[in-house]
């Protein structure tokens, strides 16, 4: 039997605690063999990083260093045009084989805006959903009555709450995970910085390292 791989996408400007304690809890609660963050190029629904792939990437190294059950995958950060996650995983599908289970993660606030995203429900022949349940937002089932009609009905054929069900098939199934709240995001920390204010123990030592080598996030908005 092989276990699911987790695959984590954001843009990670930087990545932080919140990151690294949703990808331990729900490599452990479902488990997954491994979880694989993917850094963003250029992400096609949001603003543009303000640290460049290289250092995005580099950042991301330091903070998953030492986790055996990390891994850091280059595929999308150097592309120099959008990167949808349909294409992230059908290459993924085309590398691995057709008998690994994925589980692609995302937050609940990044579920309820799945039906905008590009070919959409493709994502279910090729991955697993499972929705992580962030601090401060509202739960996917609770907010029910405000997705699209076309998502609410994905949702109702192919809500799980058997982990099991991630190894037994290999795409399709939307599970909900609560993970610990850590309200931490990196535009908090990019504010932090932007504000002469330090961000530490809300990302690895080693990253705020980096940045501060680096001198990132001085002269920004952070927003
Ligand atoms: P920004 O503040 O720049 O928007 P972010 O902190 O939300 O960034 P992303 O790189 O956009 O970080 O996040 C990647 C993924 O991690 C998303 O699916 C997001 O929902 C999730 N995530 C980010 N922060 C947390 C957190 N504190 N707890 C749980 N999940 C999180």
């Amino acid at each position: 039997m092989t276990f699911p791989i987790g695959i984590l996408g954001g843009t990670f400007d930087p990545l932080h605690f919140g990151h690294l304690r949703l990808a331990q809890e729900l490599a452990e609660g479902l488990a997954l063999s491994e979880v694989r963050f993917i850094p963003a190029g250029l992400p096609p629904h949001r603003a543009q990083p303000f640290a460049s792939p290289q250092q995005r990437l580099e950042m991301a190294r330091l903070g998953i260093a030492g986790n055996p059950l990390f891994s850091l995958d280059e595929r999308e950060v150097f592309k120099p045009t959008p990167c949808f996650t349909v294409e992230t995983l059908l290459e993924l599908r085309r590398e691995l084989g057709a008998m690994q289970s994925l589980c692609l993660f995302m937050g609940a606030d990044a579920f309820l805006g799945l039906a905008a995203w590009h070919r959409w429900r493709e994502l279910f022949d090729l991955a697993h959903i499972v929705v992580a349940q962030r601090p401060g937002v509202d739960g996917i089932t609770r907010a029910a009555a405000t997705l699209p009609a076309e998502l609410l009905n994905e949702l109702n054929r192919r809500l799980t709450h058997e982990p099991e069900a991630l190894r037994d098939e290999l795409s399709g199934a939307i599970l909900v995970h609560p993970v610990t709240a850590l309200d931490i995001s990196a535009t908090q920390i990019r504010s932090e910085l932007t504000a002469g204010h330090s961000p530490r123990y809300l990302l690895p030592d080693a990253v705020l390292d980096y940045i501060q080598t680096n001198g990132l996030y001085k002269d920004i908005n952070g927003t």
